[in-house]
């Protein structure tokens, strides 16, 4: 019988989520850190700390915040 050790020393993605707890608040706290908090009422929010344009102008790909001008 070969075993495959399962459960090592990585922390996979689904144990990470797990710890965050669930999904729901794991995108919550991932959304948060990539894009702020919610700005209610700024219209277009606040511009990107890295390249300065607004927000809405970012592309999202793959839970990522692109910058236009990247
Ligand atoms: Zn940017």
């Amino acid at each position: 019988m070969n075993m495959t050790a399962s459960g090592g020393r990585k922390t996979s993605l689904r144990a990470r989520i797990r710890e965050a707890g669930g999904f729901y608040q794991w995108f919550n706290t991932t959304l948060i850190r990539l894009a702020g908090p919610a700005q209610l009422g700024e219209g277009r929010g606040t511009p990107c700390h890295r390249c300065g344009a607004d927000k809405a102008d970012h592309v999202l790909v793959d839970g990522e915040l692109h910058c236009p001008s990247a």
